[in-house]
């Protein structure tokens, strides 16, 4: 059976449900409201991430599928993927870069969007290697035929993604625009109730609004997120 494909402005992809509202949450309403497509891919089922004993993996996962999907649905995310993978669990594996070459290929997005691999020291684990696997299956293994030749009879055809963005980066060389689009940022935060509690932050616009403020460092608006930017060769 042949995929269906479809070209997509960008490809957010996201270890656990809420990474993104975090990371990129302004800058995906900011290209929604341009009229932009943008995909959502979560790559675990966030089935860890509590405090709450009395909660089961699977109740987790489902409350965070929930606020997840009301999440982007604020943000005007046109598609939500879930690949299901366990929290914690995140391997730099063949097959998970395979996974994510899929995705590519189908999406076909002009930018990918992601967790920064290359944070120090304290930095969870699966956000590490999200980053890592979305890079090289970025480049090279999206975009040469010969890396997976099972695809090409799907009709997932090879893809060069135009420009790499990566959130929670320490080398920041791109801060986008958010002063319009952080009241959005900060609805869809509040669809992730579930986490919010875990964080026990009292007030998370306030602390929110302060981070932007600091991202925003040095360019002439008042709110950002800040970002590793990358241009591929064409
Ligand atoms: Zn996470």
């Amino acid at each position: 059976m042949k995929a269906e494909v479809d070209e997509t402005d960008a490809v957010v992809i996201s270890p656990h449900p809420d990474d993104a509202e975090f990371g990129t949450a302004g800058t995906v309403a900011r290209w929604t409201k341009a009229g932009k497509r943008v995909v959502y891919v979560v790559c675990t089922a966030g089935d860890k991430g509590t405090t709450d004993r009395n909660l089961t993996p699977q109740a987790l996962t489902d409350i965070r599928e929930k606020e997840q999907m009301a999440a982007a649905d604020r943000l005007g995310v046109a598609q939500v993927d879930f690949l299901g993978f366990p929290d914690q669990g995140l391997e730099d594996t063949p097959e998970f870069r395979k996974e994510i070459v899929r995705i590519i290929r189908k999406y076909r997005p002009h930018t990918v969007v992601t967790t920064d691999p290359y944070r120090r020291y304290i930095w969870h684990r699966d956000h590490r290697i999200t980053g890592q696997v979305v890079m090289d299956a970025v480049f090279p293994y999206a975009r040469d035929h010969m890396a997976y030749p099972d695809m090409l009879a799907e009709g997932l055809e090879p893809h060069k993604v135009r420009k790499l963005l990566f959130w929670a980066a320490e080398d920041v060389n791109y801060r986008s625009d958010i002063t319009d689009t952080f009241e959005d940022k900060l609805a869809a935060l509040h669809c992730h109730a579930s986490q919010v509690i875990e964080l026990g932050i009292d007030d998370l616009e306030a602390w929110m609004r302060r981070r932007c403020r600091e991202m925003a460092e040095g360019e002439p608006f008042a709110l950002a997120e800040a970002f590793h930017r990358v241009i591929l060769p064409s």
